[in-house]
């Protein structure tokens, strides 16, 4: 049975899903297949990931019925503003090959433009209006822009989906979400971009941690499954992201183990403060000179 999340809208979520950021689209159709047959219910992608496409086609080659699995997706800045964004999901629909979209959120609040930020919100709601998507939300959220948006706009996003690791658990994000009513859901769940290969000499790798080294060998378990366990067990959902067959099944095995309160508590104590990807605030993503190619 999948283990779920009830949505500030009534819809349930798979707490465990899958990402295909920087999967190559050759991979990521096998990559899907896999999941979906490991069990996984949930797939996280991106309009700016290049890979719906091959998103979809992995479902179809799965097997698993269209209606047993969530997709989710995020709209690309350069598709911000009202029209655009209503656009953008037909855009994303099309390259699925589905009618509608389980949850659909903006990729990063784009203060530098926030105008047509609200904009793409105002077209995210309706859309869910009119049935095509079940459930909006946002991504690198800041609380701030979570305030500025909420000023602005109608329905509360289901979702913020934020970089969130041991390195770096942003407690005042989380914070902010849970008075909101908003599931935090954790990019780089188990530390990817501490240990990407060419994002920069002096990372540290998560994985490498001797704290959760020495937890994951009490539970006999890997580091990648006590971090994943320690997102789930705080209510938090994860979409880790493996092109390879077995650490797919592996990150999805982590229902049957239990960490203590001691156990979570060393974990939350490991955050640096140190965000790994770009501050929403200070780097401008339209500068990242990524366009939405049409279905
Ligand atoms: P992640 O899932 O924390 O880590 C992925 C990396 O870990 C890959 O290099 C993967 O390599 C490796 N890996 C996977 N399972 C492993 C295991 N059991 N043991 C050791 N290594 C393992 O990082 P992420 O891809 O950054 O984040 C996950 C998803 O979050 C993405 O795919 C994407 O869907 C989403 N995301 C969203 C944003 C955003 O701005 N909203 C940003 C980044 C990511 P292999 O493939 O070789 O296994």
């Amino acid at each position: 049975m999948t283990e779920t999340i009830l949505l500030n809208n009534g819809v349930r979520m798979p707490s465990a899903g899958f990402g295909v950021f920087q999967s190559a689209p050759e991979e990521t159709a096998i990559a899907v297949e896999t999941a979906l047959k490991a069990g996984y219910r949930l797939v996280d992608t991106a309009a700016g990931y290049g890979n719906e496409r091959e998103v979809g086609d992995g479902l179809r080659r799965s097997g698993v019925d269209r209606n047993d699995v969530f997709l989710e997706t995020k709209v690309w800045v350069s598709d911000y503003g009202f029209d655009e964004t209503l656009h953008a999901f037909d855009k994303s629909a099309s390259k699925f090959g589905v009618s509608q979209i389980d949850l659909l959120i903006l990729h990063q609040p784009m203060p530098q433009h926030f105008d047509r930020t609200i904009g793409a919100y105002r077209a995210l709601e309706r859309l869910l209006a009119d049935g095509k998507v079940c459930a909006i939300g946002v991504s690198n959220f800041m609380p701030h822009h979570l305030a500025a948006l909420r000023e602005h706009t109608e329905i509360v996003p289901a979702v913020n989906q934020v970089e969130l690791h041991p390195y770096f658990t942003q407690p005042a994000v989380q914070r902010a979400n849970a008075e909101l009513g908003v599931v935090t859901q954790a990019w780089s769940p188990i530390g990817g971009i501490t240990f990407y290969p060419g994002w920069g000499e002096n990372r540290v790798s998560v994985l490498e941690d001797a704290t959760i080294g020495g937890i994951a060998a009490v539970h006999s378990k890997t580091a990648a499954q006590v971090m994943l366990r320690w997102h789930l067990q705080q209510g938090r959902s994860v979409i880790p992201k493996s092109t390879n067959p077995d650490r797919i099944v592996q990150n999805f095995d982590v229902f049957e183990f239990e960490l203590d309160e001691d156990e979570l508590t060393a974990i939350d104590a490991l955050d640096r403060g140190v965000r790994g990807g770009p501050d929403p605030d200070l780097v401008d993503p339209m500068t990242f000179d990524v366009e939405i190619a049409e279905s």
